[in-house]
């Protein structure tokens, strides 16, 4: 079977590795549009700690990956105890790829069997999903500082600033947001002061969840990793699922339905946490099953989250919606 990877970011790099263990060498292509680091999306926080250890030691020595471990991270003045690590995502994905030639070419369809589509939030071969893309917008840094800073998130109106440590004196920092107006934001003045900026791109992220990015398979051509929304709604991490649905479709690789209904099987929380979401979109506060499938990511992430710590992030979320909505909208 002849067999291209359209995509070689996190679950492209992943599936790879997956298909020639099992003895097929996939043609692997991208767009080529680098940023500084060659990665297209970036943040590097991944969870939870064991199961990217798992993944990363199918083919890779997973130590050689981990920037930071972190027991603790602060959410808007909150101290949850819980366990996560940074990991240099350009590095494991350029050593996933091994030897593999990356093209640049256009991907000539008729050539291959099958086309596995892992272009992300673009979705170049399985075409626009039946529902329009929640698609966050985000900016983002690679920072030089020698002012200790802690893993943190700060929420703001339908999204959050970050910062990710990588090492005792640099870090990974963004914002997002669903109100799609990153692309005017830098980072505080206060921040900017004291740090060198390395670099710095934009991005975005698929929000919808498997539920809302359908069809996962159109003919010949099956999707993995954001380009069918395996990334939780409310945190916005993919980095495992993006190498789990690796997984999901090496197992049932001669059945790609039964790939689509596992993914909606394995990730409904994702399509919870997606109405959770809209709901916030709404002015509204999560149902309390969708506040429990968040709970359910962040244990299952590793966080000591409870549903008080919950509302009051949301309660927060829905402030700062408000306040924006009140300030007087701009002119041209
Ligand atoms: C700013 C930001 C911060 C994030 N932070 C985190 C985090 O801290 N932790 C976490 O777990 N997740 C995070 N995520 C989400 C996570 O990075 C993604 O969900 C995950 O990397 C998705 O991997 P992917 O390989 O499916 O898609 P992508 O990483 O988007 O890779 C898609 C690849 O397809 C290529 N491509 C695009 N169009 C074409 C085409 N026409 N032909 C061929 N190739 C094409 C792109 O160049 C790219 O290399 C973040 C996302 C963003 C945007």
């Amino acid at each position: 079977m002849k067999v291209a990877i359209a995509g070689a970011g996190m679950a492209g790099a992943y599936l790879y590795r997956l298909l020639r263990e099992q003895g097929i060498t996939a043609h692997i292509y991208d767009a080529n549009e680098p940023t500084s680091c060659g990665i297209t999306s970036c943040g590097w926080g991944a969870v939870p700690t064991v199961e990217v250890q798992r993944l990363i030691s199918r083919f890779l020595e997973p130590s050689d990956y981990e920037l930071q471990r972190f027991r603790e991270i602060n959410i808007e003045g909150v101290k949850i105890k819980g366990d996560m690590l940074t990991i240099d995502k350009p590095r494991l994905i350029k050593e996933l790829l091994d030897d593999a030639e990356v093209r640049f070419d256009p991907l000539d369809t008729g050539m291959y069997d099958r086309i596995i589509d892992a272009t992300g939030v673009v979705r170049a071969f399985l075409g626009p999903s039946t529902i329009p893309p929640l698609l966050a917008d985000c900016t983002q840094y690679r920072v030089r500082t020698d002012q200790p800073k802690e893993l943190s998130i700060n929420i703001s109106s339908l999204g959050y600033e970050w910062c990710f440590p990588l090492s005792d004196n640099e870090y990974h920092m963004g914002f997002g947001n669903l109100h799609g107006d990153a692309e005017g934001y830098t980072l505080p003045t206060d921040i900017m002061a004291e740090v060198s900026v390395c670099c710095n791109c934009r991005a975005k992220v698929c929000l919808s969840s498997p539920e809302g990015t359908q069809p996962f398979v159109v003919g010949k051509v099956v999707g993995v990793g954001e380009s069918i929304g395996a990334v939780a709604p409310l945190a916005a991490d993919g980095i495992v699922y993006a190498m789990q649905t690796g997984e999901l479709l090496i197992e049932r690789w001669d059945d790609p339905n039964a790939y689509a209904e596992e993914v909606l099987r394995r990730y409904d929380w994702m399509n919870l946490e997606r109405r959770g979401l809209n709901r916030l979109i709404e002015g509204r506060m999560p149902l309390l099953e969708e506040l429990r499938a968040f709970l359910k990511h962040t244990r299952m992430a590793g966080f000591d989250m409870r549903m008080r710590h919950a509302m009051y992030f949301f309660r927060r979320m829905l402030k700062a919606a408000s306040a924006r909505n009140a300030r007087p909208q701009q002119t041209a």
